[in-house]
């Protein structure tokens, strides 16, 4: 099995060799009357596969020879085995300290010394293998690691095209739905012929309904490809419930169902993301009241222990069409319905749900479904974290806030405020003067320079800012350098853009803006707002 193979015989003997030699002729065979000559031929091609090395020899003697072969990375792996008439214990020792694999005392029996050689052969080829495997398996990890970074590149480089053209849809299909729903809302107020004033109001509620499902989809697809955290602040949780219901008055109000909202709270602030709860809300009223033909719908905020840990809970009921069991879980995966297909009663892509199963998750909350066929539903949102009461220290702020307001107030008492709309698009100007024209004195910069103009030249009590100004400056640069002037450092600065997916809003008040109204929203909207902001 092992005839094939090389051995390298080291004595300075030469019966010795010749004994041996004529023993081993089964291998090829190689002798060194020397150290020296030993360190050649071990050296040379092809190497030997095993060294039968005496130790004795003038010059150099074997255990020198040994240390100078494991030296050499090229001779390192070649088995050695020691033939000596040294037989102490520590000769031996030393033999192996030194690397040898072997060591064989003289005189020896040639049986012996042969079954040893076929030992350490089979072993070595054995070792060569497994070094083999494991230099290909190294080999195929390391070009596996480069193919995964090459994928991990890739998958990055796609995730940053994807979220650029989400930016880029969410902001161009928002700019014309802006000039839509701008237009619709005011033909609706300025008609006489009612019919005329349906058709707008037909044309305004597709429009709204387009914007929604469009905000569902970027979101959920924001959500998925990228890592949002939640952004934390503290506020009003009844205010804000309050705030958010008043946007579904008018449509519970159409179908004759009673809004209610009720709560036992004795605080009410709460840590949370703002957004992410405004979205929650909206999404769970908004089917209520959607899936409810007659009855009512009820909103209620209360505070719970579960297994001793404090939840804030937002639970909304409604006495509507109800869910049937088999699709309670299922009702929270994208694009499911409980009506599918042909058969579809009711309006919606099915993607309310996914959005609030996900915000209410990055919450570290849970949502609970109760609902009994042609009964009614109830959806609980258990939020952990206990409300606080607001502190005196915030009491301060708050009322030093008011009195700046009152102050601003006070200033335009009597005279409209001036606004600046710094903004590009002509048919976004057209809506912000029809919605604006009573409210204040609106002037326009059709682009950041002749803003950054006027800002030095007049006094405004605010700057609606868009974002995207098309060629020159954009809204963002045009804020940093009204930033620098001094008189405009209690100037608001509102963000009014159709960027407004997910974590917009916290980029431009980074950058300077004060405030961020995301387009297009309607004349009450914007007005309030302002209202708010002044
Ligand atoms: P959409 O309402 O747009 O279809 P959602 O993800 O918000 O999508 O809801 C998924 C499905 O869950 C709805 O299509 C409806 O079948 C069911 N559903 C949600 N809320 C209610 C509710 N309050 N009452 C009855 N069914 C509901």
């Amino acid at each position: 099995m092992n005839t094939d193979k090389l051995i390298l015989i080291v004595d300075d003997t030469p019966e010795n060799v010749t004994i041996l030699g004529e023993h081993l002729n089964e291998f090829k065979i190689k002798v060194a009357l020397s150290g020296a000559k030993a360190l050649t031929i071990a050296k040379s091609d092809p190497k030997p596969d095993i060294i039968l090395l005496d130790i004795m020899m003038p010059e150099m003697d074997g255990y020198e020879v040994c240390n100078r072969l494991k030296q050499d990375s090229y001779t390192r792996e070649i088995p050695i085995i020691f033939i000596s008439a040294m037989n102490e214990v520590m000769d031996k020792v030393r033999g192996f300290e030194l690397g040898a694999i072997d060591y064989i005392t003289k005189p020896f029996q040639l049986e012996e010394v042969k079954s040893r050689i076929n030992t350490h052969l089979t072993l070595a080829s054995l070792q060569n293998r497994l070094r083999n495997i494991n230099q290909e398996l190294e080999q195929k990890v390391e070009e596996r690691t480069v193919e995964l970074l090459t994928a991990k590149n890739k998958a990055e480089e796609s995730n940053r095209v994807k979220s650029n053209f989400l930016a880029l849809m969410s902001h161009e299909l928002r700019t014309p739905m802006a000039g839509i729903l701008g237009f619709s809302e005011f033909l609706m107020s300025e008609l006489e012929n009612q019919i005329y004033v349906e058709f707008a109001k037909s044309i305004n509620d597709s429009g709204l309904r387009l914007k929604n499902t469009l905000e569902a989809i970027l979101n959920l697809t924001k959500l998925e490809s990228e890592k949002i955290k939640p952004h934390y602040s503290e506020f009003d949780i009844i205010e804000e419930s309050k705030t958010q219901l008043k946007g579904h008055e008018y449509n519970a109000q159409e179908k004759n169902l009673e809004l209610l909202f009720k709560h036992d709270l004795d605080n009410s602030f709460i840590k949370l993301d703002k957004i992410m709860y405004q979205i929650i809300i909206n999404n769970l009223v908004n089917n209520a009241i959607k899936y409810t033909t007659q009855g009512k719908v009820s909103i209620e905020l209360f505070q719970e222990l579960v297994d001793d840990i404090p939840y804030t809970c937002l639970k909304v009921t409604d006495t509507g069409i109800g869910i049937p069991s088999d699709k309670h879980e299922f009702i929270f995966e994208e694009f499911r319905q409980v009506d599918e297909g042909m058969r579809r009663n009711f309006e919606g892509v099915g993607l309310g749900l996914s959005l609030v199963k996900k915000y209410v998750a990055l919450l570290e909350g849970r949502i609970i479904l109760q609902s009994e066929l042609r009964v009614g539903s109830t959806f609980t949102v258990y939020f952990p974290g206990k409300l606080r009461s607001i502190s005196k220290h915030q009491i301060q702020d708050s009322i030093s806030i008011s009195m700046a307001k009152i102050k601003r107030k006070q200033h335009t008492d009597g005279i409209k405020p001036i606004i600046l709309l710094v903004e590009d698009e002509v048919t976004n100007q057209k809506i912000a003067q029809l919605y604006l024209n009573d409210y204040c004195e609106l002037q326009i910069a059709e682009n950041g320079e002749k803003a950054i103009d006027l800002i030095k030249n007049n006094f405004f009590s605010a700057i609606l800012m868009d974002i995207n100004l098309g060629k020159g400056l954009s809204g963002l640069e045009v804020t940093k350098e009204i930033k620098k002037l001094e008189k405009c450092n209690d100037i608001p600065i509102i963000a009014y853009t159709a960027f407004a997916l997910e974590g917009d809003r916290e980029i431009f008040l980074n950058e300077g803006c004060t405030h961020y109204l995301p387009k297009p929203c309607s004349k009450d909207e914007l007005i309030d707002f302002l209202n708010e902001v002044l």
